[in-house]
């Protein structure tokens, strides 16, 4: 097979992980006998620096031409002035647009060696393997009117939280798709006891759950949601829904894991790849951490697992995804560890031998 990826390494950490992924993805290739044919372009901070704009057209056209994208993270303190009229995050907000991206999958996958770098009991978090599947596009980060009116003590602001049936049978359809290929159990996560857009949320829910009648659905209130996470996450296979209550409980389900340097993600849409599967965007959830960048110590583990994902669901190609997977696994099984991960008794490496450590597995 021949991978078309456009390559975003972005700014901070994001080269150091990105090339360990690329590394890992070149012995996939030559293990596999697949061609990795890679497309630098600018995204973020560096495409600030470089063109002015955090989205240059030609990024846009390079990853349109891709079969899927890889990035690494964008932003930094050089580019976090509020007062600025371009910043980095509207470069990746601006290519989901692009890419009609409404989809963001998040598997949440609590390794037997890495137990004790969370902070939940042991009992708790052993086993957990979920994946959360959240609406990208719509919802309250997107809805008009959006905005603030008035002068204190009169001061008014507004969100608006719209949803249409089309945008959330696409999502649910994705997500029962994808639990098909697992324990086959969705759970969709509204607040349709106050909302109304959660009441039709349930509703188109149940909709498309009966054409899926292999899979089991639940509906779950997102308060009784958060709190299942950290008390039962193990009843959880895929969890589906809208965009603000995914952010929130996204980054509530990552901590099961203990670090964010482990988890990758996946954003993909409708626009299929010339090899028939979905062009995906995949990156880790972590950012640009400029706090460690430079310094080689970045863990570069969530990136390459991304890259697994990109395997799987926009090459169709279970076998390698699995390999890398394993991969990794081993490495932490035969105790070694980037800092971010570390624990007594394991060996503490950089970026680089991290990557050479998952290849060398492979
Ligand atoms: P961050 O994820 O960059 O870092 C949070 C903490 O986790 C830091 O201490 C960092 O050193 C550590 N960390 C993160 N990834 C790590 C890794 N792979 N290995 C080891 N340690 C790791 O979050 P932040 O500090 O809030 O944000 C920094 C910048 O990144 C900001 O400009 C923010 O806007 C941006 N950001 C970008 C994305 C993205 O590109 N998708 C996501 C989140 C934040």
């Amino acid at each position: 097979m021949n991978l078309k990826i456009t390559v975003l390494s972005g700014d901070g950490i994001g080269p150091e992980v990105v090339a360990q992924a690329i590394r890992v993805l070149n012995a996939v290739g030559r293990k596999f006998n697949h061609t990795f044919e890679f497309d630098h372009a600018l995204l973020g901070g560096c495409a600030i620096d470089a063109t002015g704009m955090a989205l240059p057209p030609e990024t846009t056209a390079k990853c349109q031409a891709a079969d899927a994208v890889l990035l690494g993270a964008v932003g930094g303190p050089k580019w976090s002035d509020p007062r600025a009229k371009v910043r980095p995050e509207q470069g990746l907000l601006g290519l989901r647009k692009a890419l009609g991206l409404f989809a963001n999958l998040r598997p949440v996958k609590v390794y037997d060696a890495l137990i004790d770098a969370s902070t939940l009991k042991a009992e708790i978090v052993r086993g957990v393997d979920m994946l959360i599947v959240r609406e990208l596009t719509g919802g309250a980060y997107f809805g008009q009117p959006q905005g603030r009116s008035g002068e204190a003590p009169h001061r008014q602001a507004v969100d608006t939280t719209p949803y249409s049936e089309a945008e959330i049978a696409r999502l649910m359809h994705m997500a029962f798709e994808l639990a098909r290929a697992r324990r086959r159990k969705v759970s969709s996560v509204d607040k349709a006891n106050v909302l109304a857009t959660s009441r039709l949320w349930r509703e188109v829910a149940h909709e498309v759950a009966a054409q899926y009648p292999d899979v089991q659905i639940e509906d779950v209130l997102v308060d009784a949601c958060s709190m299942y996470l950290i008390r039962s996450p193990k009843s959880y296979d895929v969890i589906a829904t809208e965009n603000l209550f995914g952010d929130i409980l996204s980054d509530e389900a990552a901590m099961l894991a203990g670090s964010m340097g482990m988890l990758p993600s996946a954003s993909l849409g409708e626009q299929l790849n010339q090899h028939g599967y979905r062009r995906g965007l995949y990156e880790p959830i972590h950012g640009s951490a400029p706090d460690i960048a430079g310094k080689g110590i970045a863990n570069p583990l969530a990136t390459i697992l991304s890259s697994a994902m990109m395997l799987r669901w926009s090459f169709g190609l279970e076998v390698e995804a699995n390999s890398i997977e394993r991969a990794v696994e081993q490495v932490l099984n035969d105790g070694l560890r980037c800092k971010d991960i570390a624990s007594q008794g394991t060996r503490v490496i950089g970026s680089e031998e991290m990557g050479a450590a998952v290849v060398e597995r492979l």
